[in-house]
C-alpha cells in the first residue's frame, strides 16, 4: 500500500507541502473528469495540450486532497488541507510511480510492440493464457507514456502474469516505457513503414524498439521484419529461413481458416487457425511462440490456437428500442474497462436516465477491496437503474444508491426483460463474455441491415488531441459537425467533442443545431446558414448565426428588436476570396455602422474563409486573404470597442498556416481522419463503411453482368453481388472497375455498372464467401480521385439508410 509519504520519498522532491500524511494511495489521476475514488487519489497536473494545473481547483472540488504539480508559482493558499508535491516534470513523476510499482512484481511480463497487431496479440494471449495463469492484460489503448504507467500501476497483488503493450511515435520514447514494463518476455509484433511512425529509417525504428527488451530473457520476433535476424538480434525467431527457431514450412488457406505447417526441433506441426488473413496468421504465430517459451505442450497449443475468437467491437454504442441507446461492451468485465464504460455511458448527454447492466467479473477472484471499489464507482454515478447478473455480485445490493434488479443468470434476465420499463435513457450492458450479455443487447437493440458504417469515437478523440498540438497557445478550437458530422454522426460526435471541452461547435442549417440542443448538447454552436424563417428556432434553441450580408443582418436585427433582445451572439463572415457568403470589403464600413448602433447584437467573433489553404500553388492568394482579414477584423474590433475573436483556418489552414490560428480554428475534415496536408500527422481512420457478399457467381468468359452488359468477361470468373448501391451513396462512377472494395484483406474490382441497392465484385483472383465483410472504401482518399472528387464529397454522400454504429475502444 501506498502512502504520500511513499509517493514523496520515490519522487524525492524537496518541495512539498503535507496537511495529511495519512492519505493512502491506490489511484493516479490526471483528468478531473475521470476521478472515482477521491479518498485513495493522487492527481497529477500534466501538461499536454492542456495544462492540468487548471483543473487542480476541480479535483480538489470533487475531493482530491494530494496533488504532485510542477508549476513553482502555483498558488495552494486557497487548499489548505491539501497535500501538495512539487517535481519537475509531472509526466516523469507518474512514471517514476509506476516504474517502482513494477519492481513488486516477480511475475513473467510480456512486453510488446511493434507497428501493427499489439493489441490483437495482446487479446489472443489473453484468451490462450487465462486458463493456467491470472493475466493482467494493460486496457486497449494504454500503449502511450501516460497510458503505460496507469497500466502498469493497475497491476495488483494477485495477479500471476502481465501483458502489456507499448507504443511509440517517435524516437527517444522507448527508454521511459522500458522501465515501467520492464518486460522479461519481449514481442516484436512486425514493423511498418517507417515515415508513417516519425522516423527517418526502417532501422532507427527498429533500434528505438529494441530497447523495450533491455533486460527481456526471452525477445520473439520474425526475421521478415528484421534485418539480418540472428546475426546481430539474437532471441527466438520466425520465419521461412533454414536458421529460424520457428521454421514456417507452409501456410494455407481455404473457406474455413488457415493451416500453418512449421518445424520446431526437428519436429513437424500443423496449427490450424479460424482465420485467413495475412496479419491474424501472423499474430497467431506470435502467440503460437510465446505458448512454447510459456513451456505448453503443442496438443494444448493446437487445440486452444484453433478456438482463437476475433476481437470484437468494444463500447458500441446503438440505436435501442423506445427510444434508448445501448452501450453494448459485453466481452469483458473488469474495473477498469468498466470506469471506461461508464465514463462513455456518462458523455451519453441526449438521454437524462442512465442504466447499468452488470455481470459478474471475468475473474473469480473478488476480493472485498474489489467490492468496495465497485460499490464506490457505481454510487459515483447518477444511475436510475443497476441490473446485477450472477450471485458473486449479490454482496453489494444493499450499498448500491439507485434501484438495483438481480438474476442469478442471464438467461433469467432475459425472461424478465418484457417486464422491465426500458425507455428515453442509456443503458450500459457490460459483461464478461462467458455471460453472453450480447443476447441481452440483441433483445435491446433495434435491428439494423447489413450495410453499415462503423464510427469509431475514439479515433476522432485522438484525432483532436493531435490537432490540438499544433495549436498555438491560446487558440480556440471550433469543430465543424455540419452535414451530420461529415456523415459521421450527430449528437454521438458532439458528446465526444464536448467531453473534450472544444470552445465551440459548428453546424450548417438551424435544424441540425436544434438536432444537438435537443440531444442535450450545451456547447455553443454557429450556424452558418441562417435564414429568416428559423430565426425563431435560433434563439429558442441558443444558436448563433453567421450574419454574412447586410440583408441578414438586417432582418436578425430587427427580429431581436420585435422581441426586445439585447446582446444577441452573432458571428460576422467576411468574404476575402471565396466569393460565396460574406460582406466584401466594400460593404465593411456600411455593416460596422449599423452593428455599433445596434444593442440587440454582440459580435463574438469575426471570420473568413481560405479558398485553397491545401495548394501550394496558392500561397500568395492565401496570404493576401489572411491579410486583408486581418486589416477588417482589426477594424471591426476596434470600431466596436471590445474584444472579438478572429478565425480564418480550416483544417489544412491549422497545419500549413499557423501563424494564421489567430483566436481561433476551425476544425473540420481533420478530425475525421483525413489528412490532406501531407505532413505525416497520424490521423486515426473514423468511419469505415462495411457491406456484405449476398450471393457469390460462377460465369464464363463472355458472359456479361449488370445493366446494359457493361460488365463483359474476359475470363471465366467469379462474380460477388454486395449489398451496397447508388441509393447507399456508393457513387456511380465506382462501376466497371473504377472502384475497389477489400474482402478479407483483399483488393477487388467492381464489375458492370452499380445498381440502386446493389453492385458486383470481381473476386475471380481471391477466396471470398457468401456472408463475407467487404470494406467499402480502403482508401477513400484514392478512391475519390478516381472519379475526380474530394473524400468530403463520398463521405457526406453515404445516405442515411445506411445504419451507422459508434463504438468507443
Ligand atoms: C466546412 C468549413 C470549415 C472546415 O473545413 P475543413 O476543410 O473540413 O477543415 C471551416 N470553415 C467553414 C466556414 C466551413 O464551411
Amino acid at each position: 500500500m501506498y502512502t504520500i509519504t511513499s509517493v514523496l520519498q520515490i519522487l524525492s522532491s524537496e518541495h512539498y507541502f503535507l496537511a495529511d500524511d495519512s492519505w493512502t494511495i491506490s489511484e493516479l489521476v490526471y483528468d478531473s473528469r475521470k476521478i472515482r475514488d477521491v479518498k485513495e487519489s493522487v492527481f497529477f497536473a500534466i501538461k499536454s495540450s492542456r495544462d492540468g494545473h487548471q483543473f487542480i481547483a476541480d479535483a480538489y472540488d470533487k475531493g482530491i486532497r494530494s496533488f504532485v504539480i510542477s508549476d513553482i508559482g502555483f498558488s495552494i493558499s486557497p487548499y489548505p488541507d491539501a497535500n501538495f508535491i512539487w517535481v519537475e516534470d509531472t509526466l516523469k513523476a507518474i512514471q517514476a510511480l509506476a516504474a517502482v510499482h513494477r519492481k513488486q512484481f516477480d511475475i513473467p511480463v510480456i512486453g510488446i510492440t511493434g507497428s501493427n497487431g499489439k493489441t490483437i496479440v495482446k487479446e489472443w494471449l489473453y484468451q490462450l493464457l487465462t486458463a493456467e495463469y491470472n493475466v493482467y492484460q494493460s486496457p486497449k489503448s494504454y500503449n502511450s507514456q501516460l497510458g503505460v504507467a496507469l497500466s502498469v500501476w493497475n497491476l495488483q497483488a494477485d495477479h500471476t502474469l502481465a501483458i502489456i503493450e507499448a507504443g511509440i511515435s517517435r524516437p527517444g520514447e522507448m527508454e521511459a516505457l522500458q522501465q515501467m514494463i520492464d518486460p522479461s518476455i519481449g514481442i516484436l509484433t512486425n514493423l511498418g513503414t517507417a515515415h508513417l511512425e516519425g522516423f527517418s529509417s526502417k532501422n532507427d525504428k527498429l533500434i528505438e524498439k529494441w530497447k523495450l527488451f533491455k533486460h527481456a530473457t526471452q525477445i520473439l520476433f520474425s526475421s521478415n521484419y528484421v534485418p539480418d535476424a540472428k546475426s546481430i538480434r539474437s532471441g527466438f525467431t520466425w520465419g521461412t529461413n533454414e536458421s529460424d527457431d520457428f521454421r514456417i514450412l507452409n501456410i494455407s488457406t481455404d473457406h474455413a481458416g488457415s493451416k500453418i505447417t512449421a518445424r520446431y526441433q526437428q519436429e513437424e506441426i500443423d496449427f490450424v487457425i479460424p482465420f485467413q488473413d495475412k496479419a491474424s496468421v501472423e499474430n497467431a504465430i506470435t502467440c503460437i511462440i510465446v505458448m512454447i517459451q510459456l513451456g505448453y505442450d503443442f496438443s494444448v497449443i493446437e487445440q486452444r490456437i484453433k478456438g482463437l475468437k476475433p476481437l470484437e467491437m468494444r463500447l458500441q454504442l446503438k440505436k435501442g428500442k423506445n427510444n434508448c441507446s445501448i452501450i453494448d461492451d459485453t466481452y469483458s468485465n473488469d474495473l477498469a474497462s468498466l470506469q471506461i464504460a461508464l465514463d462513455f455511458l456518462n458523455q451519453q448527454n441526449q438521454h437524462t436516465q442512465k442504466s447499468l447492466i452488470l455481470s459478474g467479473f471475468a475473474d473469480a477472484k473478488f476480493t472485498t477491496k474489489i467490492m468496495d471499489k465497485l460499490i464506490r464507482l457505481l454510487n459515483n454515478q447518477l444511475l436510475k437503474r443497476v441490473v446485477l447478473i450472477d450471485r458473486s455480485l449479490f454482496g453489494i445490493i444493499t450499498a448500491i444508491n439507485s434501484e438495483v434488479l438481480c438474476y442469478e443468470s442471464t438467461a433469467e434476465l432475459i425472461a424478465d426483460l418484457p417486464r422491465i420499463d426500458f425507455s428515453n435513457e442509456a443503458i450500459l450492458i457490460k459483461g464478461a463474455r462467458k455471460f453472453h450479455l450480447e443476447e441481452v443487447s440483441q433483445q435491446l437493440v433495434e435491428k439494423s441491415h447489413d450495410t453499415v458504417m462503423e464510427i469509431n469515437l475514439k479515433a476522432i478523440e485522438s484525432n483532436l488531441i493531435q490537432y490540438r498540438s499544433l495549436l498555438r497557445k491560446d487558440v480556440k478550437l471550433m469543430a465543424m459537425v455540419k452535414a451530420f458530422s461529415y456523415g459521421s454522426g450527430g449528437f454521438e460526435v458532439a458528446n465526444v467533442l464536448q467531453f473534450n471541452k472544444l470552445d465551440y461547435l459548428t453546424v450548417a442549417f438551424v435544424d441540425e443545431g436544434v438536432e444537438l440542443r435537443k440531444a442535450g448538447v450545451t456547447l455553443p454552436i454557429m450556424v452558418l446558414s441562417p435564414h429568416e424563417g428559423t430565426f425563431d428556432d435560433m434563439i429558442t434553441y441558443q444558436l448563433e448565426p453567421e450574419i454574412y450580408s447586410k440583408r441578414i443582418l438586417n432582418a436578425f436585427l430587427q427580429f431581436l428588436a420585435d422581441i426586445q433582445f439585447v446582446d444577441y451572439p452573432i458571428h460576422i463572415k467576411l468574404d476575402t476570396g471565396m466569393h460565396r457568403l460574406g460582406f466584401m470589403a466594400n460593404e465593411f464600413d456600411d455593416a460596422l455602422i449599423t452593428l455599433q448602433k445596434s444593442p440587440q447584437i454582440k459580435v463574438v467573433s469575426v471570420f473568413s474563409h481560405l479558398v485553397a489553404s491545401g495548394d501550394t500553388t496558392q500561397k500568395e492568394f492565401t496570404a493576401q486573404q489572411i491579410q486583408e482579414f486581418k486589416t477588417l477584423a482589426d477594424r471591426l474590433e476596434s470600431g466596436l470597442g471590445y474584444p472579438v475573436l478572429k478565425h480564418i483556418c480550416n483544417t489544412t489552414g491549422i497545419v500549413n498556416w499557423p501563424d494564421a490560428q489567430l483566436d481561433m480554428v476551425r476544425l473540420g475534415i481533420g478530425l475525421y481522419g483525413i489528412d490532406l496536408s501531407d505532413n505525416g500527422l497520424h490521423l486515426e481512420s473514423v468511419s469505415t463503411l462495411k457491406t456484405t457478399i449476398s450471393q457469390i457467381k460462377k460465369l464464363n468468359k463472355e458472359e456479361t453482368v449488370g445493366y446494359d452488359r457493361k460488365g463483359v468477361l474476359k475470363r471465366d470468373s467469379r462474380i460477388a453481388t454486395v449489398k451496397i448501391g447508388y441509393a447507399d451513396g456508393y457513387d456511380r462512377r465506382l462501376g466497371n472497375g473504377i472502384g475497389k472494395m477489400m474482402i478479407a484483406g483483399q483488393i477487388v474490382p467492381t464489375i458492370g455498372n452499380v445498381c440502386m441497392d446493389m453492385c458486383m465484385l470481381d473476386i475471380t483472383d481471391i477466396t471470398a464467401h457468401e456472408g463475407d465483410e467487404v470494406i467499402v472504401f480502403p482508401d477513400l482518399i484514392q478512391t475519390a480521385k478516381d472519379i475526380e472528387t474530394i473524400p468530403y464529397e463520398l463521405l457526406v454522400g453515404i445516405s442515411s439508410r445506411v445504419k451507422r454504429v459508434y463504438f468507443y475502444e
